[in-house]
């Protein structure tokens, strides 16, 4: 099948599911796609890109930034996000204070504002990034005395089972607390999107209240 065939195929699949917190936005995941392939996506109708790793994002973002927005989906290392300032759209995975005041800083730097998400481990699994659930208020609290960084809402991986209904709960809590947040107010914190469901589980997440989904290998198989 083509990468057109692919990415109509599901949109058709989207467009038959509930949709909880307003449309879903598809990003499209180009890890290890190259520069070509990752075009087709585009000329197919999706502009947000997501890479997972900081030297593939500037690769693409410099061949590709006048066709598509970028989003960094990854794990980050403090010392690779002055790198992303100003060309990334959005940073789905904030997991420590660490991270998030180096943001800050390099924000300043550049006198230019970052959009985030926190990634949250709701399912706790040791090999997962995220903050925890117990923390989450608190990264929130420290972000209100910041100028440039912007929370945007909430982001989670969930492990990988067997039967796709076993991991329902995870994309259930995650929305729960992306709802509790919202209807609180927080400076800096606007909660806009719940980034949860990857190709084999982004219905069960559209089903709990996604509005953003990533998606790699079902556009790329
Ligand atoms: C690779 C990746 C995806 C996409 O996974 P697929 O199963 O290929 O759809 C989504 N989110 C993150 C954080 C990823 O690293």
């Amino acid at each position: 099948m083509s990468i057109a065939k692919n990415i109509e195929k599901l949109q058709k699949n989207i467009e038959n599911l509930p949709e909880r917190n307003g449309k879903v936005s598809i990003i499209a995941v180009t890890k290890m796609v190259d520069i070509a392939k990752a075009k087709q996506v585009i000329d197919a109708g999706l502009n947000i890109l997501g890479e997972n790793r900081v030297q593939e994002f500037l690769n693409k973002y410099e061949k590709l930034n006048n066709y598509a927005s970028f989003h960094l989906i990854g794990h980050l290392q403090t010392n690779k996000i002055k790198y992303l300032i100003g060309k990334c759209q959005l940073i789905h995975s904030v997991d420590s204070v660490k991270l998030l005041q180096e943001i800050e800083k390099q924000c300043v730097k550049k006198q230019c504002e970052q959009q985030i998400l926190i990634q949250v481990n709701i399912s706790n699994e040791e090999s997962k990034f995220g903050i925890s659930e117990k923390d989450l208020i608190s990264i929130i609290n420290t972000n209100e005395s910041n100028e440039w960084v912007k929370i945007k809402g909430l982001m989670t991986i969930a492990p990988f089972e067997e039967n796709s209904e076993d991991i329902r709960w995870v994309f259930r809590r995650l929305n729960e607390l992306y709802i509790d947040i919202k209807g609180k107010t927080f400076y800096n914190t606007d909660m806009e999107f719940l980034s949860m469901g990857m190709s084999n589980d982004y219905q069960i997440a559209i089903e709990e209240g996604a509005n953003m989904i990533r998606i790699g290998s079902k556009i790329f198989t």
